[in-house]
């Protein structure tokens, strides 16, 4: 296939990067850009023009915005489509509808979708208790986050919303993984991650109970009482609360020298008195 007529591949898990067989597209104009990234956050989604305008110039638009925006697209569509316009024939991936715009992509041309969808294959195989199959899912998934989700194209704020929901989805992505590594009794594996998340997601209590989990498998039950204290104190400077009952529960645990993997599947932790873990919240 001659590289005219690949498909465009979108990637929007860390710099934005357009490319076309081996070759690297992404326009260089920001507005061209920021376009092009908007729609592959909503790929297959209909995107209203008023929405574009309002994220592109960040409700500061002149008149002449709507006119701009239908050379910008114009302009990406050749990015995509080298050739195209020679035809009156639609395009084959930007659509125009009445009114707003859809890119239409197959999921293998958008990493923001195999993410998604191999996150919910792991989820999927983690309920029906396989949670080997859930750690390779997971694992794959993480492998396509290449960083903070465009980056390059942030620095006016323009995407915080969009970037904000991503990197939970992200963290939500880690701690479903650290919960299959705790199952499979590879805690001591992920220790460094987790003592490293904890300081930066202060307030995700599901991390600080992985971690002490996490330093019990690793026989080292000692800093897992210190993880809890350190847990205590920046649950309080940060906003100002107590640890949640089954951090408490845990922690009391490990004091009794409990063992607190006691039942079959451990990532369900299903510790004696542990309130039920929440789902999709930290
Ligand atoms: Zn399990």
């Amino acid at each position: 296939m001659a590289t005219e007529d690949e498909p465009p591949h979108f990637r929007v898990l860390g710099t934005f990067e357009v490319t076309r067989g081996a070759r690297r597209c992404t326009p260089s104009a920001p507005k061209q850009r920021a376009l092009l990234a908007l729609l592959a956050l909503h790929a297959n989604e209909f995107v209203p023009t008023s929405r574009i305008v309002d994220q592109l110039w960040s409700r500061d638009a002149p008149r002449s915005a709507v006119a701009a925006l239908h050379g910008y697209v114009t302009a990406v569509r050749r990015v995509l489509t080298p050739g195209w316009g020679r035809s009156r024939a639609s395009h084959p991936v930007l659509s125009t509808r009445p009114s707003g715009y859809v890119l239409r992509l197959e999921p293998h041309q958008l990493d923001l979708t195999r993410f998604r969808e191999l996150s919910r294959q792991g989820q999927v195989a983690m309920a029906a208790g396989d949670c080997r199959t859930a750690r390779e899912k997971f694992t794959t998934a993480l492998c396509l986050w290449r960083g903070s989700p465009l980056a390059d194209l942030n620095d006016t704020g323009m995407f915080d919303h969009d970037v904000t929901r991503l990197e939970k989805e992200y963290l939500e992505l880690l701690r479903n993984r650290f919960d299959v590594m705790l199952c499979a009794g590879d805690g001591h594996l992920a220790v460094f991650d987790l003592e490293e998340l904890c300081q930066t997601y202060p307030c995700w209590e599901r991390f600080h109970e992985q971690l002490m989990l996490a330093l019990c498998q690793a026989e080292r039950r000692a800093d897992a009482l210190t993880a809890y204290a350190r847990a205590y104190r920046l649950l309080s400077n940060q906003a100002g609360i107590e640890p949640g009952p089954r951090l408490k529960a845990l922690h009391q645990l490990i004091l009794n020298g409990e063992d607190p993997f006691d039942r079959a599947h451990r990532h369900e932790r299903a510790l004696s008195g542990l309130p039920p873990a929440g789902t999709g919240s930290p």
